[in-house]
């Protein structure tokens, strides 16, 4: 689906002024302001520890900001806002199907939809064959793939995603990374994706938003100069590189901000 036509239903993020200082006094987020519209994918860039986390779960509602205003602009009801983690927290005693099948359960799905679409959004991840599965029995980008259809299967017009693959090993991660932007495409789905990696960012988003460090304040919001169509050849291409160069300037330049 070409970008323009993706804002059926997409949601927005507005965040006008968003300050986050915890008990204690530190300050993680300081006058952020931000605006990211409907079917945007938005890579959010900083160094360790610079806040990224704390934007990301004030935009999900898992925060507040002490001042200003974080909102998102579009149908939030349940499971219409995904959320990914690092940690693919899957129910161990539940296989591949019922995990994935989960947010459907507590949205009072019947259990024979539940059954079609949980299965349908593991096929589009890869993992058709592994359904009757047990996390235990699968890999760190296995448990992540499913981790990632669980939140899918709701279909989300937000997807929130923090560092979801930085755990993985490089192939993996270029694989997932390959398969997310894949995802995007055909969806009509805002992505808001939290990495320190250049690379990542690079290959992901149509736009990176580079934070400094602590308190994350903006310091670049750069377009991803880069054709919607993403093969993993483009990695290697000077134009990519060119892309990296650029973001890798701006971390620089926000570490001694
Ligand atoms: P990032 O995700 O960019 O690594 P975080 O948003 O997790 O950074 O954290 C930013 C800063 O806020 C860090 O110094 C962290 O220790 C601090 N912080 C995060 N959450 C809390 C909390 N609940 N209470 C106190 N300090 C916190
Ligand atoms: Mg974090």
């Amino acid at each position: 689906m070409p970008v323009t036509e993706k804002t059926l239903s997409a949601a927005g993020v507005k965040v006008v002024g968003a300050v986050r200082t915890f008990n204690g006094g530190v300050c993680a987020v300081d006058h952020l302001s931000l605006e990211i519209g409907p079917g945007e994918f938005v890579a959010i860039l900083g160094p360790s520890g610079c806040g990224k986390s704390t934007l990301l779960r004030m935009i999900a509602g898992l925060d507040r900001p002490d001042q200003g205003v974080v909102q998102v602009e579009g149908d939030t009801s349940i499971g219409r806002v995904g959320y990914v983690f690092q940690d693919a927290h899957l129910l161990p005693w539940r296989n591949v199907l019922t995990n994935v099948a989960l947010p459907l359960e507590l949205a009072g799905v019947d259990h024979a939809e539940r059954i079609t679409r949980a299965t349908a959004v593991l096929s589009e991840v890869g993992l058709g064959d592994f359904i009757h599965r047990y996390p235990a029995e699968l890999s760190g980008g296995m448990r992540m793939r499913v981790s990632l259809a669980r939140a899918l299967v709701t279909s989300p017009v937000l997807l929130l995603m923090d560092e979801p693959f930085a755990a993985l090993d490089e192939i993996t991660r270029q694989k997932l990374d390959e398969m997310l932007r894949q995802l995007w495409a055909e969806r009509d789905m805002t992505i808001v994706f939290v990495t320190h990696s250049i690379a990542e960012a690079s290959f992901l988003a149509e736009r990176a938003v580079v934070l400094t460090r602590r308190p994350a304040r903006i310091v670049t919001d750069h377009a991803i100069d880069l054709p919607v169509d993403r093969p993993a050849v483009l990695r290697g291409e000077s134009v990519f590189a060119r892309e990296m160069r650029t973001l890798y300037a701006a971390l620089e330049e926000g570490m001694r901000a």
